[in-house]
């Protein structure tokens, strides 16, 4: 049986054949936290022209070569005047921040360090030719490469396209996923429910977990435990971009997911991993859709998602690895499992900097709803080890970027 590890390498091996996917123009607030599918060219200088870094004056550094120059005031320019008057010798020019240098003028001398009377001013130091002056280019060089094919979109990227003037940018598309429930017992939340039956609650949380890793969710029609039902409802998912199913993959008699999707023409690639929850896990590609076939039970599912899923589908979009966060911390409470199987802990994280604890949700249960709801973070409890004593440091995958039991200043990594 493979190990997480190496069922995740095989997953992503197999999903880097079909990433990214193709680029999409999207707005700038669109591409935040996305991956570029291009090289952004300054297609601009920035600055784009000589401006004034201060509020003061602008004046030739030759024509205040020592302290207390005085020279006169002859005109005044503001942010947003059009930039070319020319500064005579010998005179200054009253000057705002982001304003345009006049031509001849060559520094800046800031407000505090002249002493204005009507219409001269007094330079209390020697003026240096380029001070306070945002040269033309300075910033960004017409032509230059500001981010890359692969960069992540972040605040301060989308700040610098906007100032070129770029107001779209290209990333891969999002990943449209189809979500597929099966069960004879599962039925559509909303519709009737009679006894023996269950209302369909991953397709919601996966949905979910699935618009949180970037992708598109889209919820397929409820399989029945037959051939039939799951070959109808796999109809409708071709054309994904990715297929995520839950339920009828493990032992049992009516387990037959797996059997659709080879008669359909898939390729299952492994089915297995050594690890809980989450270990009736089957992973394989139909046609270019990778599918992930993940367990029924709700925790299961879940904790199966994040680990393979989630960083497939943000390879999809370009993006590496899972996005989350690994922390050490102790484990509060001591814990045995079964050796030769990770173990996904469901915890809530306590502690404050340098001393965060995993403290293990009171279910462990995977069929257990109670068990996935307000989760912090998955404490990763080693193949290799059976027993860990209170206290233990484990590496812990923190599934919130806020965590709200993290108090502010708790140490990541
Ligand atoms: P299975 O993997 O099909 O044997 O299902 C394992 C357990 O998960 C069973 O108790 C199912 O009723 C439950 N289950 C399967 N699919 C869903 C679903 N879509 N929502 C909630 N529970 C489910
Ligand atoms: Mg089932």
């Amino acid at each position: 049986m493979l190990t997480p590890a190496q069922a995740l390498r095989r997953i992503l091996r197999r999903v880097a054949e079909v990433s990214p996917l193709p680029a999409e123009r999207v707005t700038l607030a669109q591409a935040l936290g996305r991956a570029l599918s291009e090289d952004v060219r300054a297609g601009r200088d920035l600055p784009a022209f000589d401006n004034a870094q201060m509020d003061g004056y602008a004046l030739r550094a030759a024509d205040a070569p020592r302290a207390d120059a005085v020279l006169p005031v002859a005109f005044e320019v503001f942010a947003g005047d059009r930039p070319g008057r020319s500064l005579p010798p010998g005179t200054c020019a009253r000057i705002f921040t982001g304003a345009p240098v006049p031509g001849g003028a060559d520094c800046v001398e800031m407000q505090e360090e002249v002493r204005r009377r009507g219409r001269s001013a007094r330079f209390r130091r020697a003026a240096v030719r380029g001070r306070f002056v945002r040269a033309a280019g300075s910033d960004v060089a017409r032509g230059a490469v500001v981010a890359r094919r692969g960069d992540v979109v972040d605040p301060g990227t989308i700040g610098l396209a906007a100032a070129l003037g770029r107001a779209e940018l290209a990333v891969p598309r999002r990943p449209r996923v189809g979500v597929l429930a099966t069960g004879n017992e599962v039925v559509a939340l909303g519709g009737p429910i009679g006894p023996g039956e269950i209302f369909d609650s991953n397709s919601h949380a996966l949905a979910a977990a699935c618009a949180d890793a970037g992708a598109v969710p889209t919820l397929l029609p409820i399989a029945r435990d037959d051939i039939p039902s799951l070959r109808r409802a796999l109809d409708v998912a071709s054309g994904l971009d990715a297929l995520v199913t839950t339920g009828g993959v493990s032992v049992g008699d009516r387990d037959l997911v797996k059997k659709a999707l080879a008669e359909a023409g898939a390729r299952l690639d492994f089915w297995r991993v050594a690890m809980r929850p989450g270990k009736p896990f089957a992973f394989g590609t139909w046609g270019r859709m990778p599918f992930f076939g993940l367990p029924g039970n709700p925790a299961s599912a879940l904790v199966a998602f994040e680990i393979f899923a989630r960083p497939a589908l943000r390879a999809l979009q370009g993006l590496c690895g899972s996005g989350r966060l690994r922390v050490r911390a102790r484990l509060a409470v001591a814990q045995e499992k079964p050796a030769g199987q990770t173990v996904f802990l469901r915890c809530r994280l306590e502690g404050s900097e340098g001393d965060a604890r995993a403290e293990p949700l009171a279910s462990q249960q995977s069929g257990h709803l109670a068990s996935v709801a307000g989760l912090d973070a998955l404490a990763v409890l080693p193949a290799g080890r059976a027993r860990l004593r209170a206290g233990t440091l484990v590496e812990v995958v923190v599934l919130r970027s806020s965590s709200p039991s993290v108090r502010p200043g708790a140490r990541i990594g």
